[in-house]
């Protein structure tokens, strides 16, 4: 069990189709614990197995919500069922997201308000729940991390060249770039001492 080090834009693992789970063994739940060790230590939200370096259909949430779902589990191999997104341009406050492998930036995106999720857990159960609201972006999100592609990837054009300029500050977009949970400051800001974080910033900024 360990927190692992967190993948950056630019990164191939994060750029591909993440594969099918086709063993629950031992070595899955040992992934699926280290994920959620290293999403706690990164203040966020969900992780997908990608973000740790795995290319495996594989993320875990932690996420209190209002769909009578667990607070916090994973989904093997998901599928989602989505209603429309709305057309309209994102608000800048209201639709802020972030990621953990974009880490300290936040960029507005519309989302599906609900969500229908299939998939398996760890012991290769299958469950199935719906997703409203926050919680349902938090579904697309993780979700589209295992088709390769992150939410910068589906940012309108004034904030997709915002989003491309940072990368380029940052020195992003090579291989091989990661950052160390719980030792490298807090790309989010939620320092250790920070127990009462603001949950909007949280759910805000943490996949
Ligand atoms: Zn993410």
């Amino acid at each position: 069990m360990a927190v692992r080090p967190i993948t950056i834009w630019g990164e191939p693992v994060l750029h591909r189709r993440a594969e099918e789970v086709t063993v629950f063994d031992d070595a899955l739940r040992e992934l699926i614990t280290d994920m959620h060790e290293t999403s706690d230590a990164a203040h966020g939200v969900g992780l997908a197995a990608p973000q740790i370096g795995v290319g495996l259909r594989v993320f875990v949430y932690s996420f209190a919500n209002d769909d009578g779902v667990p607070p916090r589990g994973v989904v093997v191999n998901p599928r989602l069922t989505l209603s429309k997104v709305s057309g309209s341009a994102p608000d800048p406050h209201e639709h802020e997201e972030g990621c953990l492998s974009f880490p300290g930036e936040g960029y507005p995106l519309q989302r599906a308000e609900w969500v229908k999720v299939e998939g398996f857990d760890g012991d290769g159960q299958p469950l199935e729940f719906t997703a409203t609201g926050w919680f349902a972006r938090v579904m697309q999100h993780e979700y589209d991390h295992l088709d390769g592609r992150l939410y910068v990837d589906r940012l309108i054009d004034r904030y997709a060249k915002k989003a491309r300029r940072a990368a380029r500050r940052h020195g992003w977009g090579v291989p091989g770039l990661t950052w160390m949970p719980g030792i490298d400051p807090d790309p989010f800001g939620h320092g250790d001492g920070d127990h009462g974080h603001d949950d909007e910033h949280v759910h805000t900024h943490g996949h």
